[in-house]
């Protein structure tokens, strides 16, 4: 990258230092580019110290850090972050910053007539970012409403710089979002009348497809009668959005039968202790293991295991339908029906029960054809202060207790207060 990089500025700016040391710079600029899009926390002045020592190399003309910023783009594809996207904008956001300032610092240094031409170096530096085709970026009144935007943006939601002049900036966020642009917006940014807030959101494209945007949103006080104004710099995150989405998910399910793992469990009960308040309210749980499940493995290979455990996890899957409880895979060959608030003693006998009559049907194997039996132990306890561990806790003692039975059987207890 720092090739194509060097090749860009030589092609458009013929910069006056040799091809080696010019390459070196730009590898080690690229190095900490990528460092500081992946550091946390996030610091966007690794952009300005960049900028500014591409200004300090004499490496060109005002076009450095749009063609800079052209090329970086590749960076994101390149960061583990799922904020790339939108770290990269405020990143060359400061680079052009960093570079302009510089430069201007280094012709005040050398000729006394510098600073003259301020306005020229403001517009490139709002070039940088407004040539940007990744980089979108609007400015707006305190309303919402858009004053101008650049093409970026009008392609992310697949209009024209035209339309977007005059709308609001909640036409383009989902109706659901709105109210949380809002609270940032009219909550934090605006009464602090400084500042930036991060707004991450879906987007309405005009075709009617969704996408997630990230935006930056910063307060700038208006000079002499100018009003005040609030600009936003952002990028398109749907890939980004889906990538986390798609780590959420596989880290929370089991990939053998795609039910819901332990983590998720434990999630579950906590989320459901956390929302329910009641001191009445009981929760319910079904704790099942597979009887004699090694020897199914000894017997028959481990390929023919795993299938009987899908078996059973698709019959689980029916149960979760017929009752709306939460089914999950804890390991092995244990399986839990979570049963939400309010439960009672009757409903999570009557879940057990039928859990054990969905396993208990044959399954046919790899040709061979099982029957495969399953104890059960319950537990019925307040949700009131229960934990995943003391509920886990109870239930497992209930099925060692179905196990030294002589399994195939269930145990419900119901407890008055929750064990800790
Ligand atoms: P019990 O009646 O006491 O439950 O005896 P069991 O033979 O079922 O033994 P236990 O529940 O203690 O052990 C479960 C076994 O499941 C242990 C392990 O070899 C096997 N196992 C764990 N995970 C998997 C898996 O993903 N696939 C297969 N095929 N076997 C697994
Ligand atoms: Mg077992």
């Amino acid at each position: 990258m720092a090739d194509s990089w060097w090749q860009a500025l030589s092609d458009a700016t013929d910069p006056p230092i040799p091809d080696e040391s010019g390459r070196l710079l730009l590898r080690n600029l690229v190095i900490d580019l990528l460092a500081a899009l992946d550091a946390e926390p996030f610091d966007a002045t690794v952009g300005s110290r960049v900028g500014a020592e591409l200004a300090d190399a004499r490496l060109g003309d005002d076009r450095v850090p749009t063609i800079s910023a052209r090329v970086l783009t590749d960076l994101v594809g390149h960061s583990i972050s799922p904020d790339a996207a939108v770290r990269f904008t405020v990143l060359v956001t400061a680079l052009g910053q960093g570079y302009q300032h510089r430069e201007h610092a280094l012709r005040a240094g050398c000729t006394d007539s510098a600073g003259h031409d301020a306005g020229r170096h403001r517009d490139a530096r709002f070039r940088v970012l407004f040539d940007s085709p990744i980089v979108a970026v609007a400015f707006g009144d305190l309303d919402g409403n858009i004053l101008d935007a650049n093409p970026a943006l009008a392609d992310m939601i697949g209009t024209s710089v035209e339309e977007l002049r005059g709308i609001s900036v909640y036409d383009f966020a989902h109706p659901d979002d709105r109210a949380q642009i809002s609270a940032l917006l009219y909550e934090q940014l605006v009464p602090a009348r400084e500042g930036s807030v991060t707004l991450r959101h879906r987007l309405l494209r005009t075709d009617g497809t969704v996408g997630r945007a990230g935006f930056v949103v910063t307060y700038i006080r208006g000079t002499g009668r100018q009003p005040d104004y609030l600009g936003a710099v952002g990028a398109e995150i749907s890939e980004w959005y889906d990538l986390e989405n798609d780590l959420h998910r596989q880290a929370r399910h089991d990939p053998l039968t795609g039910l819901p793992n332990r983590r998720y469990l434990i999630e579950q009960i906590t989320s459901m202790s956390t929302t329910n308040t009641s001191e009445t309210d009981r929760i319910g749980i079904c704790f099942a293991d597979i009887d004699h499940f090694k020897d199914i493995n000894d017997r028959y290979g481990h390929d023919t295991g795993d299938k009987v455990l899908t078996a059973v996890a698709a019959g689980l899957r029916e149960l979760e339908r017929e009752f709306d409880c939460f089914i999950s895979r804890l390991g092995g060959d244990e399986f839990v029906a979570l049963i939400a608030p309010p439960a009672d003693t009757d409903r999570v006998g009557l879940i057990a029960h039928r859990l054990s009559s969905v396993v208990s049907i044959p399954i046919t194997v790899n040709d061979h054809r099982l029957n495969v039996s399953v104890s059960i132990g319950a537990a019925v306890t307040p949700i009131a202060g229960v934990t995943a561990e003391t509920l886990l806790r109870s239930a497992d003692s209930s099925l060692h207790e179905a196990k030294a039975r002589g399994r195939g059987q269930w145990i419900v207890h119901t407890h008055s207060t929750s064990s800790r």
